[in-house]
């Protein structure tokens, strides 16, 4: 499959959390290392980047760069964040129905090294990425960056976190594509 990996936000953008966290920064790490496991499995995998335009922007470009090079999926890489560190969990969002398949699989992996969410996958057609690109399109809140213990993981095993969703895609790819 032809993966488009979405880093979330702008530089110093998105949210930030315990241990110095910035959204964009840790979903850097992310995607690198997931870019790494994706190809390794066989896959070709781009990661989409323009940090220095404005959100909207950037949103619209990378919108555009996934459909015009006919990706098979699309992965958007995000942490939460809240205004207590009760909260703590992944989940993973998606629009389609195919999004939804992609969606559960990978959930069924982030979220048992980040659990805590009741709902693990929720549907959201609000989210501009999922709503502007036409492959299967997933949303990876990957826990909050204001939870202790989540904090931990993003800040120490981002690569946990990579091996996670690409488990999932794994998942998807030997079950439905
Ligand atoms: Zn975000």
């Amino acid at each position: 499959m032809k993966i488009a990996i979405d880093i979330g936000h702008v530089n110093r953008s998105g949210a930030t959390g315990l241990y110095g966290l910035e959204e964009h920064e840790t979903a850097s790490t992310i995607a690198e290392s997931l870019r790494l496991l994706l190809r390794k499995a066989g896959h070709i995998a781009n990661i989409f980047d323009f940090p220095t335009l404005g959100n909207d922007e950037e949103l619209a470009r990378v919108a555009r760069a996934i459909n015009e090079g006919y990706y098979d999926l699309s992965i958007s890489l995000h942490f939460d964040s809240a205004s207590s560190p009760g909260p703590h969990g992944a989940h993973v969002c998606y629009l389609s129905e195919r999004g939804k398949v992609v969606a559960q699989c990978v959930a069924d992996h982030l979220a048992a090294l980040l659990p805590g969410r009741a709902e693990t996958v929720q549907r959201r057609p609000g989210l501009y990425i999922l709503k502007h690109t036409v492959p299967p399109a997933i949303l990876c809140e990957c826990g909050f960056g204001t939870s202790p213990q989540d904090a931990a993981i993003l800040r120490d095993q981002p690569d946990a976190i990579a091996r996670a969703i690409a488990k999932g895609i794994a998942d998807y790819t030997s079950r439905h594509a």
